[in-house]
């Protein structure tokens, strides 16, 4: 949409306030709202000026200055206010009128020119699958307690033996027991129906929504594919809707990876290809997975990288208390057509030769959509330039279960980075290319491994429930 047209639609639906929102390093949104009558065609030429030394990894108080330049393309009716409110996407520029090198919608958007230049194709198509639980404070609270103190073995799951005595056990979600159950055992339908119709209120494609596989509360709902900032903006539209309808609801949405312990995680698995023009560049015909020699090395790049690039898609400390065996999380540096512990499946189900896709299935909702999708475009571009071989890599495919392969093989299969720490500790090793052609500069980088090193040790020096269980009686 044009200036002219964002103007005129201000007009005509009688909007009375303009939202604009960025995007911080964590993966928040951030907003300042002006009102309609204050909105012109300067407001678009110089920005909105905000106080860049309060956000997290930022600037510093002495260059405080930032400005938000508002992406006319990227505008929605906001659907919660009262007051009929236009919301519109930015990206956060220095006062000079550069994009701003920490900004992570500026780093789509470069990752985007980048693949362009490369010569490789035009477009990159990305699709998250967003998880998250749905839950009632008091269910919230309960559920945190239990997971941390009434655990009997890992083995058995957080609640077992306990949970099982009285109440209506026939119409209860069981531990990792609720994927799509019919209503009643599905007590979520109608919060997730309404979250959908929201979302294609204000133009977000929805494809289908279901409750997934932990236990009550589990949820998913996809949307189509777009191009990289495209499908990062979405994401962001997403988690809000979800997380405002659920409030709604007088519930409560999170994204967190792995909020109950002994249950199934939250995991954000995104779907990846390349395109040039209108030609898809990840299928062939009748190879392994009907993938093209591009499409393996992009493959060959993403898990190359992988313990790397998982510093920007599983960026917190609860991200690594998913990344564990046996909750359909992946914890192997592997490609596979079916296996979900492998780092990668290739979806085969009626796939098209323009929906051949690669499903990275190590992310999660801590992720900034942002950086995670361009760092991995940036991976996979890596791999194509180099032409890495997955297979000769020793990478796959493992189709057959990892744990039943002999022990020689078994040893040589990779996993992801144990916790944050590791994986940053990958990244400060391995980021060339990740600044490949200006994308991330070195700068942020190096503020970003500081900012997370710096979470990781809020966490690592309290002290922990579980340690009670371990030593108290020692
Ligand atoms: N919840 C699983 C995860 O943590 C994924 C389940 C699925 O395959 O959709 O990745
Ligand atoms: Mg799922
Ligand atoms: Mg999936």
């Amino acid at each position: 949409m044009s200036v002219e047209k964002v103007l005129q639609h201000i007009q005509e639906r009688d909007i009375q306030f303009v939202d604009f929102r960025f995007v911080d390093i964590a993966g928040r949104a951030h907003h300042i709202t002006l009102p309609a009558s204050e909105v012109d065609e300067s407001t678009f030429e110089q920005g909105v000026a905000f106080d860049g030394s309060s956000i997290s990894g930022f600037r510093s108080v002495e260059e405080s200055d930032m400005v938000m330049m508002p992406d006319t393309s990227a505008t929605y009716e906001d659907p919660f206010m009262l007051q009929p409110t236009l919301n519109i996407m930015c990206s956060v520029h220095t006062p000079d009128g550069v994009q701003y090198e920490r900004d992570p919608r500026s780093i789509a958007q470069k990752a985007e020119a980048f693949l362009k230049q490369s010569g490789v194709g035009t477009t990159a198509f990305f699709a998250p699958e967003s998880e998250f639980f749905i839950f009632d404070d008091v269910r919230f609270e309960s559920s945190m307690q239990r997971s941390f103190y009434s655990v009997d073995s890992e083995e058995a799951g957080w609640n077992s033996g306990r949970e099982e005595v009285g109440g209506n056990l026939a119409h209860k979600v069981k531990v990792k027991g609720g994927y799509v159950p019919v209503a009643p055992i599905d007590s979520q339908q109608d919060i997730r129906n309404e979250m959908v119709s929201t979302m294609q209120e204000i133009g977000l494609r929805v494809e289908r929504h279901h409750h997934e596989g932990g236990t009550a509360g589990h949820s998913e709902i996809n949307f189509r594919f777009d191009t990289l900032t495209n499908s990062a903006d979405n994401l962001m539209k997403y988690k809000y809707i979800v997380q405002n309808v659920a409030r709604k609801w007088g519930k409560t949405a999170t994204f967190m990876p792995k909020p109950l312990f002994g249950e199934n995680g939250s995991g954000m698995h995104v779907h990846s290809s390349i395109f040039n023009g209108e030609q898809p560049l990840f299928y062939e015909k009748g190879t392994y997975g009907n993938l093209s020699e591009l499409a393996m090395h992009y493959i060959g790049g993403l898990l190359y990288h992988a313990p790397a690039l998982i510093a920007l898609t599983n960026p917190s400390t609860n991200s690594f208390k998913r990344l564990v065996p046996g909750y359909e999380a992946p914890v192997n540096l592997v490609f596979s057509r079916g296996n979900r512990s492998a780092a990668i499946r290739i979806p085969i189900a009626a796939v098209t030769p323009k929906g051949c896709r690669v499903e990275f299935r190590t992310p999660d909702s801590t992720a900034n959509p942002y950086l995670a999708f361009a760092a991995m475009l940036l991976a996979g571009l890596d791999g194509i330039k180099r032409k890495l071989d997955p297979v000769a890599l020793g990478y796959g495919p493992f189709d057959n279960n990892i744990y039943e392969l002999p022990e020689a093989v078994k040893r040589e299969v990779r996993s992801v980075p144990g916790t944050l720490d590791e994986a940053l500790n990958a990244l400060e090793a391995d980021s060339e290319f990740l600044t490949a052609g200006g994308v991330f500069s070195p700068d942020f980088i190096s503020n970003y491994i500081q900012l997370k090193r710096q979470e990781a040790r809020e966490v690592s020096i309290r002290v922990h429930p579980h340690e009670y269980s371990l030593y108290y009686d020692c």
